[in-house]
């Protein structure tokens, strides 16, 4: 059944489809315990129906530059499943955008948004655009575009993007300020605004407080260890990164690296992360090679030395790894030399950045691995809670929205911890996400019809 699914699949979609092939085959693959324990699954098409998305929208986007020349990229948004709740996900602004690389994104925010508990679809949009190098006004006049295309597909009970990597508050902003300008409609239909009009509190450090709040829970009930004092790696420098190396500070962790496209930073005495926001922060861009011209001790290793299959950063000895970047970033030969350290725990912050060769070797060899839907959802939760504020015209502080993420990641721990040992397959939290998630979503679809 899988096997002819994901067959059918291959022959519906281009090469350039594959990271959503992969999403899929480990998603219906760890699905096996359940698929035949409920009859309905077969007689309502599940399978073969949630592997489709709802809607592919693709648009063409025509912006100035400030040379003033007529510059066009694509623009997406996938409206996956919303059998939960309106379709609900980031936007990503960056050159590797293409309509597979979305659709795995969006079909795997359909299971995260389900993990949550909260009632949002799946979905994903962005734009092959670089933000690398532009200027202020040009983003802004690349986003007024952007919407002037999007908007009719959106609305605050439709559909509800937010961020990804390449767009943050100020992104949120400026396409904000066009649906207002076009609509009229001062709604909550983006997610990640600013809070100087409609963000929630926690918004940015969400995703990265989040991550560790789930690996502080799991370290706990699974090793009845904690973070303080031990040695951590993270990957990325964007905002997922930052929040990521922060909480860990926070929890006394020593974190040694942090990367970007170009290459990686390994300090032994710690990031020090206000110099990484200095060089990233605030639309800027600058390398992290600068880092190791500023800080003594550091050392920066360019992506060009690790061409085979490996990473600077995942050579470094840690006792828990957290990647952060993008998908498929650590590969086999990362896991075999993070095993070979002694890491005893990998959590991804990122969406799919572990490749499934290693996420198979860590599986088999005990390390505690937690998949990024279940680990990195407190970024859409938070998402979630700004849409609850802008409903009721309420602006929580602080702590609620902190407290209210802390409980919410122990939530998702527990309900895939305990959805793995049911199934049989405990300590695969891969299959606990997926087996937890998809058992939501199927009964919505069962009980809505089709
Ligand atoms: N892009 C983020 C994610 O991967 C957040 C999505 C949202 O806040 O809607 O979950």
């Amino acid at each position: 059944m899988v096997e002819k699914i994901l067959a059918n699949l291959k022959k519906s979609n281009c090469m350039t489809d594959n990271t959503f092939l992969q999403a899929v085959s480990e998603v219906l693959n760890s699905l096996e315990p359940i698929i035949n324990s409920d009859s309905r699954y077969e007689q309502f098409a599940i399978l073969e129906r949630l592997v489709i998305p709802d809607r592919v929208i693709q648009f063409k986007v025509q912006w100035l530059d400030d040379q003033n020349r007529v510059q066009i990229n694509n623009g997406y948004r996938i409206q996956f499943n919303n059998s939960l709740g309106p379709y609900k996900g980031g936007l990503r602004f960056h050159p590797s955008v293409t309509t597979g690389v979305l659709k795995f994104l969006a079909f795997e925010q359909i299971f995260k948004n389900s993990l949550t508990g909260l009632p949002i679809g799946g979905a994903k949009g962005g734009s092959d655009f670089d933000p690398k190098g532009k200027s202020d006004f040009e983003i802004i006049r690349f986003c007024r575009a952007f919407m002037r295309e999007l908007y009719p597909y959106i609305g605050a009970r439709v559909d509800v993007p937010a961020g990804d990597i390449g767009v943050g508050s100020r992104e949120i902003g400026y396409l904000f300020g066009e649906y207002k300008r076009i609509t009229h409609q001062y709604d909550g239909v983006l997610s990640g605004k600013p809070y100087a009009f409609g963000g929630s509190l926690m918004r940015p450090q969400a995703t990265g407080y989040g991550v560790v709040y789930f690996a502080r829970e799991m370290l706990a009930q699974e090793l009845q260890e904690s973070l303080e004092g031990k040695v951590c790696t993270v990957s990325g420098a964007g905002n997922v990164a930052i929040h990521t190396i922060e909480k860990l500070q926070q929890l006394g962790a020593i974190v040694v690296t942090c990367s970007d496209s170009d290459g990686a930073i390994y300090d032994p005495n710690g990031i020090d992360l206000d110099r990484v926001r200095e060089l990233k922060e605030g639309g800027k861009r600058l390398s992290l090679a600068e880092y190791s011209h500023q800080v003594p001790g550091s050392i920066y290793t360019p992506k060009s030395e690790y061409p085979n299959e490996a990473h600077a950063i995942w050579q470094i000895p840690c006792f828990a790894a957290f990647p952060c970047a993008t998908q498929n970033e650590l590969t086999l030969n990362d896991a075999k030399k993070l095993i070979e350290n002694g890491c005893i725990a990998v959590v991804e912050g990122a969406n799919m950045p572990t490749t499934p060769e290693a996420i198979e070797l860590f599986q088999r060899e005990g390390v505690l691995f937690s998949p990024g839907k279940a680990s990195n959802a407190g970024g859409v939760a938070v998402s979630e809670f700004e849409m609850s504020q802008n409903a009721s015209m309420e602006k929580w502080d602080f702590d609620k929205v902190d407290r209210k993420l802390d409980e919410l990641m122990r939530q998702i721990y527990k309900r895939v911890s305990l959805t793995a040992k049911e199934y049989g397959v405990e300590r695969n939290f891969v299959n606990g996400a997926n087996i937890a998630a998809f058992k939501r979503v199927a009964e919505a679809m069962i009980l809505e019809g089709f």
